[in-house]
Formats: C-alpha cells, structure tokens, sequence
C-alpha cells in the first residue's frame, strides 16, 4: 500500500514538529515490516498498529485503545524484539493471559519469560540473572519479561533486578496491558494495578505503554494521573513531548446488538435463551453472561435440562480451581462443550475466534462492561450476536451490588437506558457513550480512518445491523403516560406514609391492581417478617382514580423510565445477607405529584411523559398462556385491550 508518508514539519521555529506516526516513515520501517512477515508471519498491520509500534520505537509514552481482538499484543511484542538489546517488561492482570501469550512468543521463537506465583525458585533466580546480566547460560537475552501485577506491589527483589538492568540502559518499556484495571472508576478495578504509580517515579525515562480496549472520558484522565503520564497529544499529529495517544475504531461491523425482553420467570427465561440458540446457532459456540455464581450453575443447569442435552453447557467462574478452569477451557476449545455460563470472570484473555453469540442473561454493571463482555464474540471477524436479554426489574439486583460503588449508580443507569432504547442504533448508542470524552472522538466508531474517507462530521452513521436499526417501524409505539406516571407517585405517597417496601416488580403489580391493592410493610419490633399484619393497602380508585393500564412489562419500563429521569429514586437498605432496594418518590417528582387528576388530564401541564414501548401485538399472534410461578402474573394481556392514548407516529 502506498504509504502518505507526509511529514508537518513546520518551516517557522516556533511550533514544535508534528509526527504522524501512522503514516510517516521512519528509519526502523523496513526492519519492522520484515519482522512483523518473517517471525509474525503476518502480511500487513491493523487498525492504528503501525503508528503504534513508531511511536513505541520513537521511545514515546503511550495510551491505545484498540477493540477486543483488535491486536494490541502486537504494538508491544514488535517494537521489544526489533534491534539488539534491551528487554520489554509486560504486566498482565491474569495468569491464563500470561501463560497464553508466553507460549505464543515461543513459538515464534521470542525470547520470553514469565515471573508469577507459579514460577519456581530456581527458575525465578535464573531469570533474575538473566535481566540482571543481560544474557544467560544460552546467550541469549530476555526481550520479553511477562509479569502480573503483584511483581511490582510487592516484590522488592523483582523491583531491584529491574532497577538494576535499568542502570544498564537494558530496560526499555513498560507495558501495562488491560490498562483500564488502574482506574477504581472503570468496571475492571484492580488494587494493585493503582501501585503501577511508582513506575514512572522509579523509571522516569523508561516509556510506558498503555493499552486496553475500554476507556472512557472518566478513566482517560484517572489512568494518566495513576501512571503519572504527561498529558496526551494525538498520534497522528504528535509533537515531540506529551503521552502519544491512539485509538482505533472501536465498532466491530460483524457484531450485531439486539436487546431482547426477558420473561420474568426463571424457567421462561431460560428457555427464551435455550430456543434462540436453537434457532440462531445450533452447535455453535457462545458465552451466556450471568451474574453471579450460582446463577451461571443454575442457568448451565436449567439449559441442559431443557435441551434434553443437545446444548452443551459448561461452568465458568472465579469458584473454580485452576485446573477446573483449565479443563472447561479446554472443553470449549475442542467442541465438547458449545456454551458456557460464566460470570465476568471468563473473559480477559479469551482466544478463541470463533464464538458466535454472546448473550447476557443478566446485564452488565456499566455500558463499559457490556462493551468489552460482548466484544469477545466474533474475533475471527465474522458474523456474530450480542444479545441481551433484559429485564426492567433486573436493575434493582445491579443496584444493590454497586450502590456503594463511585459512580455505580450512574453507570448503571447508563446501562438501564441502552437496554431500555428501542429507537437509537447500538452503534450510535455506544459512539455517544465513548465519546464523552474529549480524547475518544466519536469517529472513532465510525471506520472513516480505514476507509480512508477525511469526513470530519461528528454525525455518526447507524449501523443498519442492530435491533434497533432493523426493526419494523409499527412495531413499537411512543405514549403518553403522564396518567399513569402521576398514579404511580400518588400510589407511592401512601405507600411511603405506611412504611411500605415495594421493589420494581412489586410496584408495577400494586399500580396495575394485582394482590388487592395490598402491599408489605416494615415489620414492627419482634414481629417475624411475612406475618399477615405486615401488610397496608392502597385503594387505587380513591388514590389516584383507577389502576395504570399497561400490561406488567410495559408497567417495568415506565418505572425504569421515571427512574432515569428523576421522578423515581431507590432507596437502599442492607441487611444480613444482602441489599434491598426500594423505590420511593423523589423530591423532583413533587411537580407533578401535587397535581390534580384533571389537571393532569387535561394536558395542559408542562412536563408530559412520554413512553416508547413495543407495540401491541396483534391477535392472531397472541401467545398460549404459559404456566409462570410469579406470584402475581395476572391473566390480563394489556396489550391486547388497551387503546393508546396519544400514539405518536414511530420513526
Ligand atoms: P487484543 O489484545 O487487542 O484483544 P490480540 O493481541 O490478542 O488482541 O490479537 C488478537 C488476534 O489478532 C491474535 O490472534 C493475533 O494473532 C491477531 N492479529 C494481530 N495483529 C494482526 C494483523 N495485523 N493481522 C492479522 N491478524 C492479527
Ligand atoms: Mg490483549
């Protein structure tokens, strides 16, 4: 390919020179480009790749965020075996990233090593020799030293032998792979990536490369604080001080995004899951993302069960032992097992390209999380599903898990939203997402730089492959629901007085007249829970004038709707073995709870509510009633009967 090879330099002295790293060439080009055929055996780079390995060769600190699978590996491992000397020191948040990338060096025939737990003494000390010296009992020097994190918290000998080598001019870069672990705000927070600080204290003129596939406008900032780098320029007009920044298009054209409605029952959802594998990827491989523990046992469980078998199910989780993980590992590998229920857990270091779906069962803490999770499907390029199966009441579980958490709460919020959009184009969801910050423009979800196009407009393109772009436009429906908004603050006004506790769920059955209009309240002193007197109840008719006429997700989805815009808050109340959460009014939702019905059905106030939901679905269509354990699953199907007030044309 015909290089641009544009130098910007500038004529007057007193701007500094700009270098395109991606584009320019420099002296080393030609030895790069033999090794990355010869001991890569690859034919040419990806993504921002190259510009990555000149500026690394450029001795320059440096922050890249290349998608999952993108090739980050690469950026690092050239640029440490290009030349004579010097050794590349690589820390990685997991062992079985370690172990994985280790042998692939050797097989290239890379001298590389790796310090962990697991590593003998005898061998430890050979190694420390080794860096120490410069060579070995072969000869040969380390080029590559993969380290996990603790090396440097917490090994002081790890540290001198580095320091030591560094006194040699030997130690060349440091890479700090899975950079995203340093920052408490990101979703991977791990502690002692935080001590990687002393770094660039102990080494100030040895580069730092930083690489990850997510980083947002709150973790950009707090990653170059922790690794005390100086502040970023832009890779492709760099000037000769500052943290050289890169990221490549972080939208994977072969991924298609769907957000599908759970059922509320387990045993339902399960199925809602066993069937679209059935139907979409019989045979093939996935990954169902589950939220805890026992969740991932009981959903591997209830799967074959109802598969009869044929969908092979395996466990994955941080329960497990080494060797347990190993094996099922393995398992997924070569076929005998074609899905895995797994926790966050399984995935940093998944190489396996051929994972057609990944479907969540529950959703992700953060829009983050979601991201990277969903983006270890499809490496081989090909067409792949991220499918989320969603439901509203689903939150108040997340909720209670990161409430605590700095920015939890909003994280998840953003989450709750991407699930609840039935109109914008995934693509462009996760683009506005991403972008918030300044460093990570929104073209970067567009492939504008691959394709070579100068567009410079911040008008994103949709996707037209997401459930949102494909979806047929009567299939969803906009309404007014400022009514039943209004019931539900006035329903929580009196439950709020009696001390009530209504979770999501419970909250959509009491406003849609389901249990009697009754609902629990905190148990007075030395009372058992659950006892017949621990209940109220709420007359909807002289409450709030009659019952929300939503049928119960849609009811799920107007309280996840007023959640995100104010008019609902959670309220958190921990006890022995877990959070609760609640729902309650919140103060900003006084405005409209004052009001009168007729003033609200009048329409003449200001603030309406308006609701996008799926359209109803026409009778012939209607589905056999199943047989659901929920409590209060009520016969009525609201939308079958009800009449929508106000339906806006959709788009
Ligand atoms: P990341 O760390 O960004 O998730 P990896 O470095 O593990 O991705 O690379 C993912 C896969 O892409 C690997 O199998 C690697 O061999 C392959 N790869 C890397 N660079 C290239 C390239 N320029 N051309 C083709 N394949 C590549
Ligand atoms: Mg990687």
């Amino acid at each position: 390919s015909s290089k641009r090879a544009v130098r910007l330099s500038n004529s007057g002295s007193s701007k500094p020179r700009l270098i395109d790293y991606q584009t320019e060439s420099f002296e080393w080009s030609s030895a790069v480009l033999s090794i990355l055929k010869s001991t890569f055996k690859l034919p040419s780079f990806r993504l921002c790749q190259e510009g990555v390995v000149n500026a690394a060769l450029d001795d320059r600190d440096i922050v890249c965020v290349m998608p999952t699978g993108g090739g980050k590996s690469l950026t690092y491992q050239l640029p440490a075996i290009l030349g004579n000397r010097g050794l590349t020191i690589v820390i990685s948040p997991l062992l079985a990233l370690i172990w994985d990338q280790v042998r692939a060096m050797k097989d290239l025939g890379v001298e590389c090593v790796m310090l962990t737990g697991s590593t003998s003494k005898e061998e430890q000390n050979e190694i420390y020799r080794r860096m120490e010296s410069g060579s070995g009992h072969n000869g040969r020097e380390i080029r590559l030293c993969y380290v996990t994190p603790e090396k440097i918290s917490k090994s002081k000998r790890f540290i001198s032998v580095l320091e030591k080598a560094n006194t040699a001019g030997r130690l060349k870069r440091i890479v700090i792979d899975e950079a995203h672990c340093c920052s408490q705000l990101g979703h991977d927070f791990r502690p002692d990536y935080k001590k990687l600080s002393m770094l660039k204290t102990l080494f100030p003129r040895v580069p730092i490369q930083a690489v990850t596939a997510t980083l947002s406008s709150k973790t950009m900032p707090d990653l170059l604080k922790i690794l005390r780098l100086p502040p970023i320029c832009d890779g492709r007009a760099a000037n000769t001080s500052g943290t050289v920044f890169f990221s490549s298009p972080l939208y994977r054209p072969n991924l298609h995004y769907s957000v599908i409605s759970k059922p509320s029952s387990s045993k339902a959802s399960v199925e809602a899951v066993g069937s679209w594998i059935r139907e979409h990827h019989t045979g093939e491989s996935g990954i169902i993302y589950c939220l805890s523990k026992k969740d991932a046992e009981v959903v591997a469980e209830a799967l074959r069960e109802w598969s009869k078998q044929s969908i092979k199910t395996g466990v994955y989780h941080a329960g497990l032992e080494d060797w347990q993980k190993e094996g099922i590992h393995k398992d997924w590998r070569s076929g005998k097992v074609n899905v895995i229920c797994a926790t966050i857990a399984f995935g940093l270091g998944i190489d396996k390209g051929d994972v057609r779906y990944v479907i969540h069962h529950s959703m992700s803490k953060s829009l983050e999380g979601y991201y990277q999770e969903t983006g270890r499907a499809g490496r081989d390029g090909k067409d792949s599903d991220c499918v989320l199966f969603y439901r509203g009441q689903d939150a108040s579980r997340l909720s209670s898990l990161v409430y605590q958490d700095a920015d939890g709460p909003s994280k998840l919020q953003e989450m709750l939203r991407f699930a609840e959009d039935l109109r914008t184009c995934r693509k462009v969801a996760f683009a506005k997402y991403f972008s918030h910050s300044a460093h990570l423009s929104a073209s970067a979800w567009d492939h504008s730089e691959t394709l070579g196009s100068s567009s410079t407009s911040s008008a994103i393109s949709v996707c037209g492959i997401c459930d949102n772009c494909t979806r047929e436009p009567d299939s969803i429906v906009t309404m007014d629901v400022t009514l039943d908004a209004w019931r539900v603050l006035k329903v929580l006004q009196v439950v709020q007085r009696e001390q009530g506790r209504l979770t999501i769920a419970s909250l959509a059955d009491l406003v849609r007249g389901l249990g009697g209009g009754t609902f629990a309240v905190i148990a007075e002193k030395g009372k058992k829970r659950g006892a017949a007197d621990d209940k109220a109840r709420v007359d909807l008719d002289s409450v709030c004038g009659g019952k929300v006429e939503l049928n119960k997700e849609d009811t799920e989805s107007l309280l996840i709707h007023m959640l995100l815009n104010g008019y609902l808050s959670e309220s958190y109340h921990p006890t022995a073995y877990a959070v609760n959460v609640y729902i309650v009014a919140s103060s900003s939702a006084f405005r409209l709870s004052r009001l009168t019905q007729s003033e609200v059905e009048s329409g003449s106030i200001a603030t309406k509510i308006e609701c996008t939901f799926p359209a109803p679905k026409t009778k012939a269509k209607k589905p056999k009633k199943q047989k659901v354990s929920d409590e209060f699953d009520g016969s009525d199907d609201a939308r079958t009967t009800k009449k929508p007030r106000a339906v806006k044309g959709s788009k």
